[in-house]
């Protein structure tokens, strides 16, 4: 398998003067280092390990307003972006997505013009041109985070090494449990997961089955193998009718995947 990495970076303004300062901290101590390690060169003291050399710098950034509070900047603005509420920060953004579609909807309904033969026409002003771009800006930013987030999923469960992989294929009825994305979004990203968890198996020798579209792995005790008629959605947890076993209902069903995996592995 040949894998490539193709990365193009179009940043804005800010966003390049940000690169160029990260770039401008980053000669700086290498420089630094540099220079540390020739001076302990010529007196003759050991030469400084990474952890040694690196020990070295955070005594500058208690130095406010210095000549280095550039560095200091960069480093802290790095550090943030760690520690960003993803959760919060995708419910901010759907909202602001939502407000943004009504608004453009609204906007279509002020410029429709009605045609002789009765049907409507839509003039698109550039108000509209502009909130159509906005849309477009933040459907692309929210997929984005997503898919970020999906291989991060991904990679930590393929770092897992587990022996095989099973994923069961859509199911629409369970996936609708979250009613703020809409069904054509849960599938993307149901889509987007099982690519992902795909290549990555592939890449680490794991095995990746596909468990057929009709096993019926919520309806099947995960103790007795006995199989119930119905099962509701909003019945969050299995009880089996046979043996009177008690279990969440994805827990079951991910057992029973797991069995179904090992008689196929
Ligand atoms: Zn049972």
């Amino acid at each position: 398998m040949i894998k490539t990495y193709k990365v193009k970076l179009l940043p804005n303004n800010k966003q390049r003067t940000k690169l160029f300062e990260c770039a401008s901290v980053a000669r700086w101590a290498y420089n630094f280092a540099l220079a540390t390690q020739q001076e302990s060169y010529k007196t003759c003291i050991a030469y400084k390990n990474f952890f040694e050399g690196r020990a070295s710098f955070p005594r500058f950034k208690s130095k406010k307003k210095s000549k280095l509070s550039f560095y200091q900047d960069t480093i802290s603005t790095g550090q943030k972006y760690k520690n960003i509420n993803k959760t919060s920060k995708v419910k901010k953004l759907e909202k602001r997505q939502k407000r943004l579609q009504k608004r453009l909807s609204k906007k279509y309904e002020l410029n429709k013009i009605q045609m002789n033969g009765g049907e409507y026409r839509y003039r698109k002003t550039n108000n509209i041109k502009k909130l159509e771009f906005l849309v477009l800006k933040m459907r692309r930013r929210l997929k984005n985070i997503r898919h970020n987030y999906i291989n991060q999923i991904t990679t930590s469960l393929v770092k897992a090494k587990p022996e095989y992989v099973v994923i069961e294929n859509l199911n629409t009825c369970g996936m609708l449990k979250n009613k703020r994305l809409s069904k054509s979004i849960q599938e993307q990203l149901f889509y987007e997961f099982k690519r992902q968890m795909e290549y990555k198996c592939a890449l680490n020798d794991i095995k990746f089955i596909l468990a057929d579209t009709f096993y019926p792995s919520s309806k099947t005790c995960s103790i007795c193998g006995a199989l119930k008629n119905k099962l509701s959605l909003s019945e969050r947890t299995f009880i089996c009718n046979e043996c009177g076993y008690e279990i969440d209902r994805d827990l079951n069903a991910s057992i029973n995947l797991k069995n179904y995996g090992k008689s196929i592995a």
